[in-house]
């Protein structure tokens, strides 16, 4: 039921009365999407998109009905005229007017035109990466950057159309901020330098080559996610070929991981990754159930949990050391190795070309390159046919290496034939908020690595869900980040990187 206390006008109440089917729809679109990627035949495929699809118009009529429409409408003006809301139920209106605009402003011509071009694409993106050949892919993303650019024109923007595109992932968020953020990344560029030519840089390690017994690792993981605090009453993992997390609820949560049977530390990971996801949208406040505050801040903040987990924690010395009994017991060829020899394993960095194995340091040199690009692309200052020579150009320049063929290049990403234009920069943001976080928990409580050290892994998650999670998506993601540390810092990321591979 409704809590009274959080939501105590009438007419907000009988709003999410009206909301109470596009949740319903979205717990439905959500599963189907998890069993999409684990365990639904094959040949389901298509059927399944019709049906995905008619829910999603389904939802869009129950949002832009009249009946909801009203509703919304007037209690938006009620607030204006001096109707004091509470912070949850201003959070409702201003996420469902959000929603709403959406909708109006794109015509359904346009939304299903987009929508059969991005299917398309997507299955050219895979003929053409696979094949190396950018000719295949060329077309459609020419008619996904048209499409993109239409799209900002019709939500329309302040600035830069980009904006527009950015603000679909990361409400709020401009071209300038993250021009911002880049601005004082640029410097990674250098540390990686450093990095490299430091006395007794290795750039290989040959656990990297290791086979391991998939049924062992996974016993491993499951402990410890265990270990973490997973709850396996109401959460669940699974394998699929790209992990990821689906939160279907506020009691059902599922992650995924992948084990390629070599290489372990991979599959570690990005469990740990999912982990952190599949936290935050465990710790939502309860209260939330049924209202459009039961999500995370924003793609940034849930990419900031997952990074926080992954690297500030599943990275560390004492985080490994704390492993180490338990690899040895389940895996067994770790116990050659001391402590030293597997913290440098699991924090090898090296320039890459490829983004999903990139490690810390050079991450966001990856986004960063496709920020520059999609800014061009959408403000037509790059033509689709200079890509594959802008991206080698662009890859020499920061990271210095060359793909040997594009497939390693610009056609590595799914993004874009997904018609995801705007989405990679909520990468960095995520990178440079979750080392904020970490050191205002460290300021707060005490140092993240004596709590690591302590196993004490429940302060930790109490700790994020009062400060972060317990506010699901009541606040915009820039007023949440004001909220905790005045403003966006990413000297602090680079200040962590300095620390972590120059003491
Ligand atoms: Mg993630």
């Amino acid at each position: 039921m409704l809590s009274k206390g959080l939501f105590p006008n009438k007419d907000v109440r009988r709003l999410l009365k009206l909301y109470n089917n596009v949740y319903a729809l979205d717990y439905a679109s959500s599963l189907l999407a998890w069993d999409s990627e684990t365990y639904m035949p094959v040949r389901a495929a298509s059927e399944r998109g019709l049906v995905q699809g008619s829910l999603d118009t389904m939802r869009k009529k129950l949002i832009t009905s009249k009946e909801f429409k009203n509703q919304l409408l007037k209690v938006k003006t009620l607030a204006a005229n001096g109707l004091k809301l509470t912070p949850q139920e201003k959070g409702v209106v201003r996420l469902l007017l959000r929603e709403l605009r959406f909708y109006e402003a794109l015509p359904e011509r346009f939304l299903q035109e987009f929508n059969k071009t991005t299917s398309k694409a997507k299955i050219n993106w895979r003929i053409a990466r696979e094949k190396s050949d950018f000719k295949i892919f060329k077309p459609w993303l020419e008619r996904i950057v048209r499409l993109s650019i239409k799209k900002a024109e019709l939500l329309g923007y302040e600035r830069n159309p980009y904006d527009a595109l950015l603000d679909l992932y990361e409400e709020g968020l401009t071209t300038n901020d993250m021009e911002q953020v880049f601005k004082a990344l640029r410097s990674v560029k250098l540390l990686l330098k450093k990095i490299v030519s430091k006395k007794g840089y290795a750039p290989n390690h040959e656990l990297e080559s290791k086979r391991y017994d998939v049924k062992a690792l996974r016993v491993f993981n499951n402990e410890l996610i265990k270990l973490l605090g997973f709850d396996f009453k109401t959460e669940r993992i699974d394998e699929s070929a790209h992990p990821f997390t689906e939160g279907i609820g506020l009691f059902d949560v599922r992650i995924t991981t992948r084990y390629e049977g070599i290489d372990f530390k991979r599959a570690i990971s990005s469990t740990i990754h999912e982990f952190g996801h599949a936290l935050y949208d465990l710790q939502l406040d309860k209260r939330f159930l049924g209202t459009p505050l039961a999500d995370g801040a924003s793609l940034g903040f849930h990419e900031s949990q997952s990074r926080l987990w992954e690297n500030i924690i599943g990275r560390s010395f004492e985080f490994l050391k704390l492993l180490k009994p338990l690899m040895d017991k389940r895996l067994g060829f770790t116990k050659q190795y001391k402590i030293e020899s597997l913290y440098q394993y699991f924090n090898i960095v090296k320039p890459s070309l490829i983004r999903v194995d990139a490690d810390e340091v050079s991450y966001n040199l990856h986004i960063m390159l496709r920020f520059e690009i999609e800014k061009e692309l959408i403000n037509n200052n790059l033509k689709v046919s200079e890509l594959p020579r802008v991206w080698n150009e662009k890859m020499q320049l920061y990271l210095g290496l060359k793909p040997k063929n594009h497939a390693l290049g610009v056609l590595q990403d799914i993004h874009w034939s997904l018609g995801s234009i705007g989405y990679f920069p909520t990468y960095s943001l995520g990178n440079v908020l979750s080392v904020q976080i970490a050191n205002k928990l460290s300021k707060e409580l005490k140092p993240l690595s004596d709590l690591i050290a302590n196993k004490d892994f429940k302060t930790i998650r109490q700790w994020l869900k009062n400060n972060i999670h317990c506010y699901g998506a009541m606040l915009e993601p820039k007023q949440l980040t004001r909220k905790l540390f005045k403003s966006l810092k990413p000297e602090e990321f680079l200040d962590y990187l300095k620390r972590k591979y120059f003491s």
